[in-house]
């Protein structure tokens, strides 16, 4: 497994495997990772000949108030891990790398991104657009590996892929979760002992709504009802949203049918964490 830094040198190694006939997988992340990410990696050496992992903490989804500086970074133990889980290359480029000076060309996708994270975080989305666009165009992948863990960035990056007829096979994965329940995260780091504790309410709240849903229940309101109490009794909760929409619009639902995604977004501390489910009723 190599670490390449530019973009020429990710060009040369993809294009000798294309030449070979081998496939490709892409697996886009920040870094710091974990078996969120590992389940990704291991998804994608699975599925394709060749794998690379970007590892890039893109500055233009961070808003002016946002994590950027403190989001934790460990290329070391991300190499170890990419390296175990049988990776071929970790691209991790410098932001001077990936914006050059006068960069001024964006993906910008309407509706979508005008709910949910969207909406407390203006600027994330045509971020995410926009660099996984250029990580496409870098890596051309076969298939490239999204988490469920962000349901939305999943749903808007299916999305763009089919709207603008980029030939590559989106593969989304399951959450991977923490023994007692809490979403594997970066952002997990930030978290004292005691919001540690708490977050754990997130996985608790996300089983009570599919455990209501189970059960019969398809007023949204009252599902998210039952969920937010649960949530605001932690009193190291901050609640951002709680919401349901249709999965494929992000539009808010009154009732549960369809493809529906149930996502929250919840401060405990420094650290914002998501969780989600999606059900198909
Ligand atoms: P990030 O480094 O946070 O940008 O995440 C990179 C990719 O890993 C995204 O597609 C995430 O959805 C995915 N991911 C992060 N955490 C998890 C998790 N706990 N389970 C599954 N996928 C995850």
């Amino acid at each position: 497994m190599v670490i390449l830094k530019t973009i020429d040198e990710v060009r040369k190694q993809v294009k000798a495997w294309k030449k070979e006939g081998l496939s490709v997988g892409l697996v886009p992340t920040m870094g710091y990772l974990h078996e969120g990410h590992q389940s990704l990696i291991q998804k994608s050496v699975e599925q394709n000949d060749r794998t690379v992992v970007s590892v890039f903490v893109n500055p233009m989804q961070f808003g002016p108030n946002e994590d950027l500086e403190s989001y934790p970074r460990d290329l070391e133990a991300d190499a170890k891990l990419c390296q175990e889980t049988g990776a071929d290359i970790i691209f991790n480029p410098e932001p001077s790398e990936m914006y050059e000076e006068g960069f001024c060309s964006f993906v910008n996708m309407t509706g979508l991104p005008d709910a949910l994270c969207g909406l407390t975080r203006p600027v994330h989305f045509k971020g995410v657009c926009t660099v996984v666009n250029k990580l496409f165009n870098i890596v051309t992948p076969d298939r490239a590996y999204f988490g469920q863990k962000d349901a939305q960035q999943l749903a808007i990056i299916m999305r763009m892929v089919k709207d603008l007829n980029m030939d590559i096979e989106i593969v989304g994965c399951p959450i991977i979760r923490e023994a007692d329940g809490l979403a594997k995260s970066s952002r997990n780091i930030y978290l004292t002992s005691e919001e540690r504790q708490a977050a754990v309410v997130l996985s608790k709240a996300v089983k009570e709504g599919q455990k209501l849903i189970a059960d019969g229940e398809r007023n949204a309101k009252v599902i998210l009802d039952a969920m937010k109490s649960m949530i605001s009794a932690e009193p190291l909760a901050d609640i951002d949203y709680v919401e349901m929409v249709n999965m494929d619009t992000m539009k808010s639902i009154d009732t549960v049918e369809g493809y529906v995604l149930c996502a929250m977004a919840v401060r405990f501390g420094k650290a914002r964490l998501i969780d989600n489910f999606i059900c198909n009723v």
